[in-house]
């Protein structure tokens, strides 16, 4: 099993979302099901994957002038990522993402599903060009924030996406911060992307804590007081300190011990085999439903094949 606070809310949210996104879906798998599950999880609602174009257009066409120590070209950044967009847009219209041996790793970049596509929706010329619209002023407020690219630029070491994981309770807790680099002195500054109502989830200081804790744990650092968050939303271009508050390490690992308990209660060892879906709650909101990637598998789930659950039943 493996925890992050995005799996947390996916459990929260709904039980079978969380089935299907985190404990069926596998592409390797020769279950219909766990195929489709797999594909339906890359699937992005558009504000999603504005957001998701950003972040990959920061960490793709960004940081890399960073860690060169180059100043940053904002318009070819912002080009690149644009070019990025209408490729990721293209492919998904087109419905690559159906086409035998079409696969994510082969499609590095370009591989996009999104929503209406799969659901053989058109989107509307105007909501394509406002998408285009906001991932332009994220990239203009974010060049416009002189003193903190001056503050990003000159380190030693930059880690964009930087996948960090840490066992708890046999479990792996994992977090993947959008941008970590340390400083001369020795300060660790952990900075998230931010794209509008995001970051409305109301646990930054959770996700702080989380940073600072798999830190503390994995990397050499002493000195929680040694770790910086900033969160930059980028949309209204403001940037936001987030303080560590070490007392919050002991609240942090009660909240992770009581969130493993409770998908332990019900996932047992968490293997797909293991499972019974129909122990797994419906969202109580229709809007929840309305949202989700695994809507139609969820509704025809028992048309589906399913292999024999053979090892568990032979038992
Ligand atoms: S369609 Fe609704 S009940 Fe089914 S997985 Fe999605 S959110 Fe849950």
């Amino acid at each position: 099993m493996k925890w992050s606070l995005s799996a947390h809310r996916t459990f929260r949210r709904c039980q079978r979302q969380y089935y299907f996104g985190n404990i069926a879906a596998n592409h390797r798998a020769r279950d219909k099901i766990r195929k489709e599950a797999y594909l339906l999880r890359q699937m992005k609602q558009l504000s999603a994957w504005k957001g998701s174009i950003i972040h990959e257009g920061i960490n793709k066409f960004v940081i890399p002038y960073l860690k060169e120590g180059r100043s940053i070209d904002w318009s070819v950044a912002l080009s690149n990522t644009l070019d990025l967009a209408s490729k990721q847009y293209h492919f998904s219209k087109a419905h690559k993402f159906r086409q035998p041996g079409i696969t994510k790793s082969a499609y590095n970049g370009e591989y996009c599903i999104l929503a209406e596509h799969e659901r053989n929706q058109e989107i509307p010329e105007d909501i394509l060009e406002n998408i285009y619209e906001e991932i332009r002023t994220c990239f203009n407020n974010l060049s416009f924030q002189r003193e903190l690219i001056s503050f990003f630029e000159g380190h030693k070491s930059y880690y964009a996406e930087h996948f960090l994981s840490h066992s708890f309770d046999g479990v792996q807790i994992k977090a993947v911060p959008d941008l970590i680099f340390t400083r001369s002195h020795g300060s660790t500054s952990v900075v998230d992307w931010k794209i509008e109502q995001d970051y409305s989830h109301g646990d930054h200081r959770l996700q702080v804590a989380l940073y600072a804790w798999v830190l503390l744990n994995k990397w050499d650092i002493s000195n929680p007081d040694k770790i910086e968050l900033y969160e930059a939303q980028l949309l209204e271009g403001n940037i936001i300190r987030h303080d560590f508050v070490p007392s919050m390490l002991e609240e942090l690992e009660d909240f992770i011990f009581q969130s493993i308990t409770e998908i332990r209660s019900l996932c047992g060892d968490h293997k797909y085999e293991s499972q019974n879906l129909d122990d797994f709650q419906f969202a109580k909101s229709a809007n929840t439903c309305a949202y989700c990637s695994f809507l139609r598998l969820c509704r025809e789930v028992k048309k589906w094949e399913r292999e024999p659950r053979h090892l568990i039943f032979l038992k």
